[in-house]
């Protein structure tokens, strides 16, 4: 995950200035220093460093606290403020036109920083909010590209206008908003070609679109993997044609971060939307109070709240919560709960947001150690697996045999059936009162 090795280094100073109770000015000069390289190493411009520290050191060595009961978490309350700060304050929404007016977005970026698939998971989230969106071939030197957006939004149930590679990406433009007029559609995105690099007839292709048609929002896709050259391109691309805003893709993967810390404070622009991975559903807000809280290992409750509801099967998590209530649950019922689990990323995505948990890099969940629990439940029938207490033991060692494992684990599993219906039983009480959207408030 991104930020790991930053949260690492992090979390160690903050254990070394906690166990302080007094501080000294040397002590808070010597933390920073180690939380200026901490984010140096983490690929961040090197200007936003300076500044940052700057500022934390000015509040940190006030008086205020120096003097307080708890200096040490005083300093990291200023770190995390000043995080929150550097990447923009407060969540930024993608402004829309008011009423029945069409908003059209232009999604510009290089070439394989993601653009065609996060325009495709972009629409998807209009689409969730009620929003009638289209989406627009208009990059036509790749026809892979115009063929790639018709998949996504097929997937995403979203239609795209196209009109192949023969006509100029300003008419394909205009004509996809003349389309969306007579078609009751609300929101127009564009998806522009890119290049492998900032090239002056990109550039001119742009500017020619934002010149001539109401573009509303033109958002910048960038790749966080790319660290600071993201940072530089999001500056060039904001000197040239003018952004709104970025959404930073591929924030999964092993980047240190660093881009995601810049952009804001290089180009004064917010950072809107992150990728999260490949599939369609892998778009976050961007939201910069609890992203300082990842990265300072705090957790982010919030996004895997949102995460879960967003995933979750709302019927069958009802279903699941009756059964649950009056102890009915079944190994079937075992293996929905795993697939919405797995849904959601699986289970080191989601302790890797958990307050706390901040999983160590080396530290890898294997979420294929589900499988072998699948496997014998797949080796169970269908009468098995809705009443095991009919499970005697040549029926256990039949399913043992079909999933490949021993005795002892199908044993296993099944005692645990057992003591979560003992468990449940228990229950009721507790569950009382606790509507369906109570679950998570
Ligand atoms: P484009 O050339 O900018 O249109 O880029 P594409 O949309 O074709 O994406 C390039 C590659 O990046 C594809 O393999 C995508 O699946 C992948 N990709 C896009 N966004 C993300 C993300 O947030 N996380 C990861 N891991 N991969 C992504």
């Amino acid at each position: 995950m991104a930020f790991d090795s930053l949260t690492e280094k992090l979390q160690n100073v903050f254990k070394n200035l906690r166990s302080k109770g007094s501080l000294t000015e040397s002590d808070v000069k010597a933390a920073l220093k180690e939380v200026k390289m901490a984010l140096l190493e983490a690929d961040v411009n090197f200007k936003v460093v300076k500044n940052f520290i700057k500022t934390v050191q000015e509040r940190a060595i006030g008086q205020d606290v120096m003097n307080s009961l708890t200096p040490g978490q005083m300093v990291i309350k200023i770190v995390n403020d000043e995080l929150v700060n550097l990447m923009g304050d407060e969540t930024t929404e993608i402004s829309l036109k008011p009423g029945s007016e069409i908003t059209v977005i232009l999604m510009c970026g290089l070439q394989g920083a993601g653009k065609t698939t996060t325009t495709a998971k972009l629409a998807g989230k209009f689409k969730q909010k009620g929003k009638k969106p289209l989406l627009v071939a208009c990059d036509i030197y790749r026809p892979a590209a115009i063929e790639q957006l018709q998949v996504n939004g097929e997937k995403q149930g979203v239609p795209v206008f196209s009109m192949g590679s023969g006509h100029k990406p300003l008419n394909i433009a205009k004509a996809a908003i003349e389309h969306a007029e007579k078609n009751g559609f609300n929101i127009v995105i564009l998806d522009t070609a890119g290049r492998l690099h900032i090239d002056e007839d990109m550039m001119t292709e742009l500017v020619e679109i934002k010149e001539n048609i109401d573009v509303h929002q033109s958002i910048l896709v960038v790749d966080a993997m790319t660290g600071q050259d993201a940072v530089n391109v999001a500056e060039m691309f904001n000197n040239k044609i003018g952004i709104d805003g970025v959404i930073l893709t591929k924030l999964d993967g092993d980047t240190r971060g660093g881009a995601a810390l810049s952009i804001r404070a290089v180009t004064g622009r917010p950072i809107l939307y992150v990728g999260m991975g490949e599939k369609l559903s892998d778009l976050e807000q961007f939201h910069p109070d609890r992203m300082a809280s990842r990265i300072l290992g705090m957790g982010d409750v919030l996004s895997l709240i949102e995460k879960a509801e967003a995933t979750i099967d709302e019927e069958k998590a009802e279903a699941l919560g009756k059964k649950i209530k009056k102890a009915e649950f079944d190994f079937n019922d075992f293996l929905d709960a795993m697939e919405q689990m797995r849904n959601m990323g699986g289970l080191s995505s989601i302790l890797s947001m958990l307050p706390g948990v901040g999983l160590p890099s080396d530290i890898e969940i294997d979420d294929n150690a589900f499988k072998g629990v699948e496997a014998i439940i797949f080796s169970m029938t269908k009468e098995e697996r809705s009443n095991p207490a009919i499970l005697n033991p040549s029926r256990k060692k039949r399913i043992a045999t079909g999933a490949g494992v021993d005795i002892s684990e199908v044993n296993r599993l099944v005692k645990q059936m057992e003591q979560m219906k003992k468990m449940m039983k228990q229950m009721p009480g507790m569950m009382k009162g606790k509507g369906k959207k109570g679950r998570f408030r």
